[in-house]
């Protein structure tokens, strides 16, 4: 008995002739010696254990171009279409156990969506993309409770960006990671399909020219950016970033998960985030200063009480310090004749909180510490990685000093530090006065000759119990999951925004690693200057034991929001925090948008 080759149908080439029906018939049929009979079913049973494990590899998939078209490949056997259809596993396993699969292959949604969207981009003519997009778990999705599926809808809302914005792969990447949380939600309410649609496009993107002069009397152009993404919880918050990577994808995504940033923070604050592809790094004092004068000069039309929007209030990220918002607001200040607290973090003598520039940082380790409780330990003697040297790590590196964790890492855009006996506070100063004359991580060891210095290397392959990512978008890849998890670390959160790629946040999830994405674990910044907006309109400073306390009861407030909205949707762990986060921020502002209509 011989069993036919899909390949051999005429006609599949185009996706019309898809028939999932018709295919899965076509997989149960084997010919025999007198000609086409139905295989019995029970084959299916024998090769039931192998195919919950294909499945479980299946869900992997990217999106690339062939022949000027979008399509969704299979990750198992880098093909698309009719040739996606062919076995992924070869030669291997039984005929059986292949055909089997292939069936479940043909009749999963990825295939099906695959399809559609190659009809689509046949359609529209869409651009090409540069580098394949990892497309996350289409299948379906395990819970506490056993598997659902995905929905159509997510497919639809996730496709609708691919075809309007292909080239703008971290916001893509941001939306992914979002929508596939909402899966849950949108099944249960259906009527949050068409606001997460709205939510995902943003309500307004400025895009302006800086011009400037650097010493020598040279001019230079930069790109300057504000995307004000949703307003619906109150003004546009979020911060600047000055960075040569800057772009609209990049501005995009920090401002989409601003949004959700701040509404999981509970304060009134919508979500925004500004910037520009300028680099900072070896230009003079008074080459950034003409720098931020000239970019002022376009952004201060689009923010301030005056404006519309009536707020939006940047602060700093990437590339902007007290320096940068100092010379920022000085231009603000003289091109409008407000004093209006629109930029932080500042000096605390012009309007600042007190522990604003440590709160991203520290509520990062205080929202780790809240995982811990839930898992019965203590941050006490547990060795971290950081990654990242600027404010975010640093201030991390601080608190867990403070907690008697022991930091082992930091890392800059050069390579990492390693100090297997732990940072302690007067490291930390050295590390800081290193960082502030913009030397090399390698002085360091100068001072302490035990540590060692990796030029060009990450961190994520030193032994520790925690990892915390703070330096940038997509830092943590698919190797650096699997060498965290060949060291032993069992918890990752996210001190930046987004350092955890698809492909190693799947790595974590099946690891069953404890994940805290960084809209959980980095909002104590735009919680503190919620709490800062609230101080300035009252005329009052709270000291800052005052301010560290009501941190801690905002990362605390997160974190249990979080479980509570992972619980509501039968979601358990290690994804509760990643999934409830998404849910529980999106939840507050689509009711919001809801109420607000159609705008
Ligand atoms: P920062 O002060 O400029 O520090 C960034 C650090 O990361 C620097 O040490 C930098 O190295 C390093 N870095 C940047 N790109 C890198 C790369 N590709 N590879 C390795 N290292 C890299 O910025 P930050 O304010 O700490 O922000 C860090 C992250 O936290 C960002 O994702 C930001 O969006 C997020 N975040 C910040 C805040 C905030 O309040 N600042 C709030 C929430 C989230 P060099 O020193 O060599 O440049």
């Amino acid at each position: 008995m011989e069993e036919i080759d899909l390949e051999m149908g005429p006609g599949y080439e185009d996706a019309t002739h898809f028939d999932p029906v018709a295919n899965q018939n076509l997989a149960l049929i084997s010919v025999g010696e007198h000609g086409l009979k139905p295989t019995p079913r029970k084959k299916k049973k024998v090769v039931k254990r192998w195919r919950d494990e294909w499945a479980e590899t299946y869900k992997w998939a990217y999106v690339s171009v062939h022949e000027g078209s979008h399509r969704i490949f299979c990750s198992v056997c880098k093909e698309y279409g009719r040739k996606h259809r062919r076995n992924p596993y070869g030669n291997e396993g039984s005929r059986n156990m292949q055909m089997s699969a292939l069936e479940e292959h043909n009749n999963s949604l990825l295939h099906k969506e695959a399809l559609r969207l190659q009809m689509a981009s046949r359609d529209k003519g869409m651009g090409v993309i540069e580098r394949p997009l990892y497309v996350k778990d289409m299948t379906r999705q395990w819970t506490n409770e056993g598997y659902f599926q995905h929905t159509v809808s997510s497919l639809s809302i996730l496709s609708a960006i691919l075809r309007r914005d292909p080239h703008e792969m971290e916001f893509i990447q941001s939306v992914q990671e979002v929508v596939h949380s909402l899966e849950p939600v949108l099944t249960k309410y259906p009527q949050y399909v068409h606001v997460l649609e709205r939510l995902v496009e943003p309500e307004r993107v400025v895009i302006f020219k800086v011009s400037w002069v650097d010493d020598k009397g040279e001019a230079h152009v930069n790109r300057g950016f504000r995307v004000q993404f949703n307003q619906a919880l109150g003004p546009y918050k979020g911060g600047l970033r000055f960075h040569p990577t800057v772009n609209l994808s990049v501005m995009k995504f920090l401002a989409f998960e601003q949004t959700l940033k701040n509404s999981l923070s509970s304060l009134s604050l919508g979500g925004g985030k500004g910037g520009s592809d300028f680099n900072p790094k070896g230009k003079s004092e008074n080459e950034i200063m003409r720098f931020c004068y000239s970019f002022m000069e376009e952004l201060y039309r689009h923010i301030g009480p005056n404006q519309v929007p009536i707020f939006d209030t940047p602060s700093g990220d990437i590339g902007v310090g007290p320096r940068e918002i100092g010379y920022l607001f000085g231009q603000y200040r003289r091109l409008t004749s407000q004093y209006e607290g629109m930029l932080g973090p500042k000096g605390i003598q012009w309007g600042t909180s007190n522990l604003h520039p440590e709160a991203t940082g520290y509520g990062v380790v205080y929202y780790a510490k809240e995982v811990l409780t839930d898992l019965h330990r203590d941050l006490k003697d547990l060795r971290c990685v950081v990654s990242g040297a600027g404010k975010v790590a640093l201030y991390a590196v601080e608190k867990l000093i403070s907690f008697g964790a022991v930091p082992v890492t930091i890392s800059d855009t050069r390579g990492y530090l390693l100090d297997e006996e732990g940072f302690d506070r007067v490291k930390l100063s050295l590390i800081r006065e290193i960082k502030a004359h913009n030397k090399n991580l390698r002085e360091y060891t100068k001072s302490y000759p035990k540590a060692k210095y990796l030029d060009d290397t990450k961190p994520w392959a030193v032994k520790c119990d925690i990892a915390f990512p703070c330096a940038t978008q997509n830092e943590l890849n698919h190797a650096d999951a699997m060498s965290l998890i060949n060291v032993g670390c069992q918890i990752i959160i996210e001190g930046a925004n987004m350092p955890c790629t698809a492909e190693a946040i799947d790595i974590f999830r099946k690891s069953k690693i404890w994940f805290g994405p960084g809209k959980a674990a980095n909002a104590g910044g735009v919680a503190i200057q919620g709490l800062e907006m609230a101080q300035n309109s009252s005329r009052v400073q709270w000291t800052a034991e005052e301010v560290d306390m009501r941190l801690q009861e905002v990362m605390k407030d997160i974190y249990q929001k979080s479980m509570k909205a992972a619980q509501e949707y039968g979601i358990g762990n290690p994804e509760a925090l990643l999934h409830g986060a998404n849910i529980a921020s999106f939840l507050r502002v689509a009711q919001a948008m809801l109420e607000q209509g159609c705008v």
